[in-house]
């Protein structure tokens, strides 16, 4: 070969190097032609995957059975969360020990799946005086009720698409919410750095939205918007997975009301060990009369008044279980079913389980949790 066609070919190499690097897309080495996406806990990455097919690779970060709420990351966790394509989170400040690693290790990539979601302010703080207020909802919905509550572009045509596809009316569904917050803390939340202060103001963000179906559908429409405007070439399927998907939730739906509408209606009163189960009991119809932990998260305790007053709440409501985690102590909880003779009913709150234990996906998890619930109140 002579020098004047070895340059000529290099040249042409080069160009052809130049023409196709815009068409790689920014993608994970490990990974290889698919997205690699973490979810920071097991039933988000459950809700990605189903939306996610075969086109992307999901993990959950945290492993089945951990403890979203006191979950600090490992070193793996930090290189994992770097190398990832996509992060998504619950965000309203659920991912609490996770938050200065996310900001940090994933920057841009991260994104809060619930968005789009309603946030109802923390509730279940037992208080006798304040009892209630929190009975007829204007405690709760205190903060929603200054002014009507807005969607804003995308999340107002996800959330018209949700409530058809649920056959709900729309603006009902938004009573006694704080609206769509956008946000992966909480605004005008305590902060958390101030001296072990976890301690949530009623009236602060409840992360655990996905207890509704409805909301892990919303979750399911800016999973599918991400995940196609990063990698455009698999939209189609994103799109038709969860459409499928959102189908699936809202038969979901329909078979946790007709489940709980078997409940007595003068035995729907529950306790729950952490507040958990806001979201899950507002959709159905349960009233939530006392949580064990109070405030939104699982890391405080109760004073010895407040165990008092619990006692006291289950013995007036004729509260028959309440109902424990798998994920957190209930040794508070059986205190005070030892006195006032109460059950104690697991449920699974932030963790799936491992498939053979009946809640190893989101549908089974709402499923177990349902059907526990109500033949505990049966
Ligand atoms: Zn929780």
């Amino acid at each position: 070969m002579t020098r004047q066609r070895v340059l000529i070919t290099t040249a042409i190499l080069l160009l052809i190097a130049i023409l196709a690097l815009p068409a790689i897309p920014p993608r994970s080495q490990a990974q290889g032609d698919r997205l690699n996406v973490i979810a920071s806990f097991s039933i988000l990455a459950d809700v990605v995957a189903q939306v996610a097919g075969e086109d992307a690779a999901v993990t959950s970060l945290m492993p089945v059975g951990a403890n979203p709420h006191a979950y600090s990351p490992s070193a793996q966790d930090v290189a994992a969360l770097s190398d990832a394509d996509l992060v998504f989170v619950v965000g309203a400040n659920y991912e609490e020990g996770l938050l200065p690693v996310l900001r940090e290790a994933a920057g841009a990539n991260v994104v809060a799946a619930s968005q789009c979601v309603p946030i109802r302010p923390i509730s279940g703080v037992v208080d006798p005086d304040h009892h209630a207020e929190q009975h007829d909802g204007e405690h709760n919905g205190e903060r929603g009720h200054e002014e009507p509550v807005r969607f804003g572009a995308p999340c107002d045509t996800h959330y018209e698409a949700v409530a058809a596809a649920f056959d709900q009316d729309a603006a009902a569904l938004l009573s006694g919410t704080l609206g769509p917050l956008n946000t992966l803390a909480c605004p005008g939340d305590v902060h958390h750095d101030e001296k072990d202060e976890h301690a949530h103001d009623p009236g602060s963000c409840d992360p655990h939205v996905w207890t509704d179906p409805l909301n892990a559908a919303l979750w399911t429409l800016t999973i599918r918007d991400t995940l196609a405007a990063r990698d455009p070439d698999h939209a189609d399927a994103y799109a038709a997975n969860a459409e499928h998907y959102l189908g699936e939730l809202a038969a979901l739906d329909a078979e946790v009301r007709a489940l709980i509408e078997t409940i007595p209606a003068d035995r729907r009163a529950i306790i729950t060990n952490h507040a958990a189960f806001n979201y899950f009991a507002a959709r159905y119809g349960l009233e939530l009369v006392g949580v064990v932990i109070p405030g939104g998260s699982t890391t405080s305790e109760p004073s010895v008044q407040e165990v008092l007053r619990l006692i006291e709440t289950v013995q007036a409501h004729h509260v028959a279980a309440i109902f424990t985690e798998t994920t957190v102590s209930e040794a508070l909880a059986r205190q005070i079913a030892d006195e006032t003779g109460a059950a104690l009913v697991p449920l699974y709150t932030g963790s799936l389980s491992q498939p053979e234990d009946g809640a190893g996906t989101y549908l089974d998890y709402i499923r177990f949790n349902a059907a526990t619930i109500a033949e505990a109140l049966r």
